[in-house]
């Protein structure tokens, strides 16, 4: 099959045209639509809607739905980050090198890459495999929604490609580290740092204490690291101050060592190093690590 540029660019474009940020869910129905009609043209796929919740609809398209087993499973989310409103103020444009627009490269190109592949595959070799793919609303929060039923049509997939763009060079990426981020919140006790400063308790002095912690934490030669990336606290140099907030960061390849730390600095909440100050600890995000294993390889 030859590849026409622009053709593949003009059935891009619909998809990039329309606000489909994450929970907005006509955008995300009309993209749900777009695609399962792309399907239906080419024939021989059974076409399942999946209720994602409030997320909107998730598709699940097969060519040999009996089948216990999927050789290849293929993924890709509708949903992107922009608000309503993106796509009108900027719409689909292209020079001689890229496409422009809300979700061109995440990952309406990677929806439209599948179908690419598999209008442009041999019949025969089609017909040979058990191919499944899905389509989630709502990957830009973690996939909420639909988490559940993709990890249940994985368990049937002996491989599974995940269709997003992910570096500038087309690697593919068989590997990625694990990420955590967690929101300290620090509470002391004011006081005037000159009439009675024995009355105050720091939660500056305890957040001190805790960044020295947490950079013990950091193992170099097995990859977990730990940073605190952002503090804030205190209201005046002439006042103890009752309140301190950080944000750590947490990259890992070993999630059981993540694990560990998670502990570690979960016990630490427990037991603040300053009588009279608490501390609150929040994770705000995480992400196992990917670790390529033998089966990765085959
Ligand atoms: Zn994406």
């Amino acid at each position: 099959m030859s590849f026409d540029l622009n053709a593949y660019l003009e059935e891009l474009r619909p998809l990039i045209n329309l606000d489909c940020g994450t929970l907005t869910v006509e955008g995300i129905e009309q993209v749900a639509n777009t695609m399962a009609a792309k399907y239906e043209v080419m024939g021989g796929w059974d076409i399942k809607r999946v209720d994602c919740g409030k997320a909107g609809t998730g598709l699940e398209i097969r060519n040999k739905p009996e089948s216990d087993v999927i050789d290849v499973m293929m993924i890709g989310h509708m949903d992107t980050v922009f608000p309503v409103g993106t796509a009108a103020k900027r719409p689909m444009s292209t020079d001689e090198k890229r496409a422009y627009g809300p979700g061109v490269s995440d990952m309406k190109s990677g929806l439209l890459n599948i179908v690419y592949a598999l209008r442009g595959m041999d019949k025969d070799v089609l017909d040979s495999m058990s191919l499944c793919i899905c389509m989630n609303p709502d990957e830009e929060i973690g996939s909420l929604h639909s988490e559940e039923w993709l990890k249940s049509v994985a368990k049937s997939a002996r491989h599974v490609l995940v269709a997003e763009s992910a570096r500038a060079d087309g690697s593919l990426v068989k590997a990625r580290k694990g990420v955590a981020r967690y929101k300290l919140t620090f509470k002391g006790k004011a006081a005037h740092a000159g009439n009675e400063p024995q009355k105050g308790r720091s939660a500056i002095s305890e957040m001190a204490h805790w960044i020295l912690a947490i950079n013990t934490l950091t193992n170099f030669d097995t990859g977990t690291t730990l940073n605190v990336g952002v503090v804030s606290g205190g209201e005046g140099s002439n006042i103890v101050p009752a309140d301190a907030e950080a944000i750590v960061d947490v990259r890992f390849w070993d999630n059981d060592e993540y694990a560990l730390v998670d502990e570690k600095i979960r016990a630490m909440a427990e037991l603040p190093f300053i009588d009279g100050v608490s501390v609150v600890l929040e994770r705000e995000a995480y992400k196992p690590a990917m670790t390529p294993s033998e089966k990765t390889e085959a």
